[in-house]
């Protein structure tokens, strides 16, 4: 069969089985999506966490304000369009969704922090390659209306916990402070003053970065950059008391849970907005694109989306499509494709309609029943039974229908055994409990 049709690049379909992608890359199945997305429900409710879903569309502005408009998300990657008098953008990050929706519905008169997460679809129009998609999924937590350490350590213990319940190990996470936006502004002088003298040397990309936004130049991945910054003022220095106790408050937190981390100096983020604790998650399994997830404290946030009060909060947000990767890279096997319990083999008109009705009756009680829509022959039905891995097959035909008894085989063994319809459901629940 064929179509004149494929998916749109850097995009994906999700299987019943995993396959290779356009770009190489291995594709999970829906059942270890479902799996991931499992574990994930169960490290939130575990911890506290209440899950939020915002709409896919948002206001551009939204976005432009609350990823900033200096990013390159927003310059460059948006998915963003105009209908009407509304401008619209897919959302490439559910940070600012979440701090909108918690704004606009008034959480914070449920009282108490609001312990928030998610999971869904983003877009970001970047050059598709591994790891690296235009819609992709991120699950996240806000933790909103908490401006102690132990917020931030909650967040960083509840990503943990997740990678943790999947199985992955030898994560790296680097951790930094930030600050407040003020004792940052100094820095970032410091750091203008200091690399000024080498802007011949620096790349044209960074040259630009030195008027603009001079901190995403710690970010660089140029060896004779990283050299130079060597020397480079460090931002700890230019922290104020309050932050820096914060920041030490977090790590003993971290200590206290056995959570390693290591202290990178260089891990900013460019944003106002940001402050405190920052943190990236990497997995060396990821090659280029190392970063899970990234996270950290945002103090400034609601204020910049319009509120006219501080809502202290911090959160993270991790890839999922990266977290397959990292589990492939560590062999970490997940959960099969489920296979029914039992399949309904019939042979002849009166057989299939008791068989049809009888795969309702099974299904309603819970099990999970695979019979043939098509009224295929005996043989092809069986080959469909083994196809699907069922463990039995109920075999229904008129010697069976006359002395109202099924002959279940079991698959593997081959042993057939005759079960009154009576007793069907009692007998086909205790095998499937077994197997
Ligand atoms: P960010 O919102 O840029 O901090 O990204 C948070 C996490 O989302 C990253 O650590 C990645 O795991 C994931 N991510 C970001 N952009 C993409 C993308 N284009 N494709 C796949 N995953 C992404």
């Amino acid at each position: 069969m064929s179509t004149s049709f494929q998916n749109i690049k850097g995009t994906f379909d999700i299987l019943p089985d995993a396959h290779t992608d356009d770009g190489g890359t291995r594709t999970a199945a829906s059942a270890e999506w479902r799996h991931v997305e499992a574990t994930v429900r169960d490290v939130m409710r575990r911890h506290n966490f209440e899950e939020i879903r915002t709409p896919v569309l948002e206001p551009t502005e939204l976005v432009a304000r609350g990823v900033g408009a200096s990013t390159d998300i927003v310059q460059k990657e948006m998915f963003a369009f105009e209908r009407g008098d509304t401008q619209y953008v897919l959302r490439p990050e559910i940070t600012a969704p979440v701090v909108r929706s918690f704004l606009q519905h008034h959480l914070d008169q449920r009282g108490g922090v609001q312990k928030l997460f998610y999971i869904g679809p983003c877009f970001r129009a970047e050059q598709p390659q591994k790891g690296r998609y235009r819609q992709f999924h991120q699950f996240g937590i806000e933790v909103l209306g908490a401006d102690q350490p132990r917020a931030d350590a909650e967040t960083i213990a509840v990503l943990m916990a997740v990678c943790d319940a999947l199985g992955l190990s030898d994560l790296r996470l680097r951790l930094n402070t930030l600050g407040t936006p003020e004792c940052r502004e100094e820095y970032v002088g410091a750091l203008q003053d200091f690399l000024e003298p080498y802007a011949d040397e620096l790349s044209e990309t960074s040259r630009r970065r030195l008027e603009r936004n001079p901190l995403r130049i710690l970010d660089t991945k140029k060896a004779h950059e990283q050299e130079i910054l060597r020397d480079a003022p460090t931002l700890i220095d230019f922290v104020n008391e309050k932050s820096r106790t914060h920041y030490d408050t977090v790590k003993g937190l971290l200590d206290d849970l056995g959570v390693e981390y290591v202290e990178d100096p260089h891990l900013v983020r460019g944003l106002d907005y940001y402050t405190e604790t920052t943190f990236e998650l990497e997995h060396p399994g990821l090659g280029a694109q190392s970063a899970l997830a990234g996270g950290g404290r945002y103090d400034r946030l609601a204020e910049v989306l319009g509120s006219d009060a501080p809502v202290p909060a911090v959160g993270f947000a991790a890839g999922m499509e990266r977290l397959f990767l990292a589990l492939d890279a560590a062999d970490v096997e997940l959960a099969d494709t489920p296979t029914p319990d039992v399949f309904i083999a019939a042979l002849g008109e009166e057989a299939e309609r008791w068989g049809f009705r009888t795969a309702q009756a099974l299904r309603a009680e819970g099990l999970h029943v695979a019979h043939d829509l098509m009224g295929r022959s005996l043989k092809a039905q069986m080959k469909e039974a083994n196809r699907q891995n069922a463990p039995h097959t109920m075999i229904i035909g008129g010697n069976e229908l006359e002395a109202e008894a099924a002959t279940v085989k079991e698959m593997e063994s081959g042993a057939q055994e005759e079960v009154p319809f009576d007793g069907l459901i009692e007998y086909l629940t205790r095998t499937a409990q077994t197997a």
